[in-house]
């Protein structure tokens, strides 16, 4: 055990002098943009709950029919009993909602990921991920045993030669990436790219967490319109949706292929009923009116904040999106910054390597419909006093 506790403490210790140091702040309530952690009230500037949905009463009604119908947990995978109505219902909502033949849920996104690439791919074939690809198809890929290359951000000639390179391997070729980036807010120029893809005859991966909700036709995100050309979409329910779980949508076949052989699907207990049927309440909200509405207001705010920034000297990314970073560089001065704006009563957080790059630390700032313009006023007051 002596030798099991110095270890540990070694790693914690290297973790700490690095400024890498992360822990968990018990948060006591969220609602409408403002957070309790340990008695005190925050403004909350990072929620992914772009659309203030999380909280509202459809979703919470949807979950409490459901435990009263079906119970708490579902009591098996999939597979086995627990394939419940819930998890029907939204499977189908979001193939339609996707304009996808099929979909199946998973219990996270970071789950759908892995059982996508892992019964996509194996060996002697060849995955080509984007630098800042999320750790879920990163961990997916490495896991799966194919050959994984890396093309820098959003660059499509990079891109190209990859391609060209894992043409010769002779193995099966998928590109993954993101339509909005989950640290930066960006998006490659998806047209471009699927037409890339196709003249090498390799398949694409889109993870679409961030565009779900807020882009997009009925908040669809921004494959729908190419769904035919776009292999694999995933997505999450826990982000715009307001409730928790993953999705793949695609052919028939490829939802078949997962049911037969995506791990993380098929050894694993099923969602808990409540949260898919409150994903499914929160899919109609987004695709239907309310939804308009919300990106409406959600659009508006984003515009004010960029404006806000800018005019402090900050550099806005080019396209808007909920996602608006605030590049610091280094890891302790994101994380003093951090510390001084949760003294102003702002909650931020200071996203660090491993999550991004070394010395790109930032402080993601997330814009939700539900924000008021005062809540900006105070954000941009403390922003106000930094040199830049
Ligand atoms: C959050 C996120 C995921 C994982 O989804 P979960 O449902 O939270 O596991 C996958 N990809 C991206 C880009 C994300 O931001």
């Amino acid at each position: 055990m002596a030798g099991f506790e110095w270890h540990l403490t070694d790693e914690l210790e290297a973790i700490r002098e690095a400024g890498l140091w992360r822990e968990l702040r018990r948060v006591d309530s969220v609602e409408a943009n403002r957070i309790t952690i340990e008695g005190r009230e925050y403004l909350n500037f990072s929620s992914n709950d772009y659309l203030g949905l999380a909280g509202h009463p459809a979703l919470g009604q949807a979950a409490k029919e459901a435990v009263e119908k079906f119970g708490v947990g579902s009591g098996a995978s999939r597979l086995v009993c627990g394939s419940l109505g819930p998890h029907h219902e939204l499977e189908a909502a979001l193939a339609d909602w996707l304009g996808a033949e099929s979909a199946l849920v998973f219990s996270s996104g970071f789950a759908a990921a892995q059982g996508a690439l892992t019964s996509l791919l194996g060996q002697g074939d060849v995955v080509i991920l984007d630098k800042k690809a999320h750790a879920s198809m990163i961990d997916a890929a490495k896991l799966s045993g194919a050959t994984l290359r890396v093309f820098r951000h959003n660059d499509l000639e990079n891109l190209e030669q990859r391609l060209q390179w894992a043409a010769e391997q002779g193995g099966r070729v998928l590109v993954a990436t993101e339509s909005i980036f989950s640290m930066d807010g960006d998006s490659p120029d998806l047209t471009a790219l699927i037409e890339l893809k196709e003249r090498y005859g390799a398949w694409l991966m889109l993870d679409e967490a961030h565009a779900l909700g807020c882009h997009g036709e009925g908040g669809s995100g921004l494959a729908k319109r190419l769904a035919k050309r776009v292999e694999i979409r995933m997505g999450t329910l826990g982000k715009a949706v307001g409730a928790a779980g993953g999705f793949i949508c695609g052919s028939r076949g490829l939802v078949e292929l997962l049911v037969n052989k995506a791990r993380s699907f098929i050894f694993s207990t099923a969602p808990s009923p409540a949260v898919s049927a409150a994903a499914f309440a929160g899919v109609k909200l987004v695709r239907g009116e309310k939804g308009e509405l919300l990106r409406e207001q959600l659009w508006q705010r984003v515009e004010e904040l960029r404006r806000g920034v800018e005019a402090l000297g900050w550099s806005i990314p080019a396209e808007p999106s909920a996602i608006l970073p605030l590049i610091v560089g280094g890891e302790a001065k994101a994380l003093a910054m951090m510390g001084q704006l949760r003294e102003a009563g702002l909650f931020i957080p200071a996203i660090r390597y491993p999550t991004v790059a070394r010395n790109e630390a930032r402080l993601r700032v997330t814009v939700s419909a539900s924000r008021s313009s005062d809540d900006f006023q105070a954000l941009l007051e403390a922003l106000a006093r930094y040199e830049i």
